[in-house]
């Protein structure tokens, strides 16, 4: 990229800036790291549980764009992912992008102007399965019951839909992080997709949560063994509905982690038997979150299961502390 003079003295200004703050930050960060350190020498640290959710088909009957976006623009949600599909087709462009691309053109188009505050609002439209709402305090309360109290649970999104829109949700506030495609708002005439989340770059995000990378500005590549991820697949569960979540699937279950797949309540579950049997998926169960459904009995079994292994593994983790003194 080339700048022009003027800007290029300003860019090497916010560059000194950045390389400076950076140079507090890693200051920070090894402070950080190294009462982690010691922390992490007196007690067992792995000692979290993650549940991991897909959004659209998952968490929510529709993708979120037909509660939200189109019906502002006055869009049909058949003809315009019709049109994204002929157009990553004819440009051999990613669907993703092109998605994000085509909502903001078709509302120029209208003459509808929406902003970023806009889009959280419309969130508040989306439709959640039923259970959803109570589910994340139900399944604390069966951990709690377990009497684990060391043991800390977080639920996690990671989502091809729109972050802007996951924000205006009810549940945004229960999740320790979302992860999701955005915008941004200011770049050029029509917001500008800057981040995408796609199938297979999902798992880039399993493995932020696996090594404690959870800050984007931070390279995920850099190799940490597997002693020191915070938290193991093992502890894991990812929840999602189809062909979109086998990535995310296969990396969980080839890592020790567990999935479990979802259908709607009385709709066909023909594409969680196929996952089911492809071995992709620990269970699958209708989306129905509700305390006396499948889905909560299921998961609360898989729950048992990565408590065992937590506990197991901190004996061995004590045992082992106890032959080096
Ligand atoms: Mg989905």
């Amino acid at each position: 990229m080339i700048f022009p003079t003027a800007n290029r003295s300003n860019w090497a200004k916010q560059k000194l800036q950045i390389v400076l703050s950076e140079g507090k930050m890693s200051d920070r960060r090894r402070a950080g790291k190294s009462k982690a350190r010691s922390k992490a020498k007196s007690t067992y640290q792995k000692k979290t549980i993650a549940l991991i959710y897909d959004f659209d088909g998952t968490l929510s009957p529709k993708p979120m764009q037909e509660y939200t976006f189109f019906p502002k623009i006055g869009q049909d949600p058949k003809q315009f992912w019709a049109e994204v599909g002929r157009l990553s087709k004819k440009h051999e462009s990613e669907p993703l992008i092109t998605y994000m691309h085509l909502m903001y053109k078709k509302a120029k188009e209208r003459g509808v102007e929406i902003k970023r505050d806009e889009l959280v609002n419309l969130g508040r439209q989306v439709d959640l399965f039923p259970g959803v709402l109570q589910w994340f305090k139900s399944i604390q309360a069966y951990l709690n019951a377990r009497g684990e109290k060391s043991i800390e649970l977080r639920h996690y999104m990671i989502s091809s839909g729109l972050k802007e829109i996951i924000e205006g949700t009810k549940i945004f506030k229960e999740f320790h992080n979302v992860f999701a495609s955005e915008y941004l708002f200011d770049a050029y005439d029509l917001p500008y997709p800057k981040r995408v989340i796609t199938d297979t770059s999902k798992t880039q995000y399993l493995f932020r949560i696996n090594k404690g990378i959870e800050n984007l500005n931070d390279t995920i590549n850099t190799h940490m063994p597997e002693a020191e991820r915070p938290i193991p697949f093992q502890n894991m569960i990812y929840f999602g509905d189809g062909e979109t979540d086998v990535p995310s699937m296969a990396v969980m279950r080839k890592n020790g982690g567990h999935s479990v797949a979802v259908y709607p309540p009385n709709g066909n579950r023909k594409t969680c038997i196929n996952l089911f049997n492809a071995g992709r998926v620990d269970y699958f169960a209708a989306a129905d979150y509700s305390k006396s459904s499948d889905l909560f009995r299921r998961t609360c079994l898989l729950i048992d299961k990565i408590i065992s292994g937590i506990n197991v593994a901190e004996e061995s983790w004590k045992l082992q502390k106890s032959i080096k003194k």
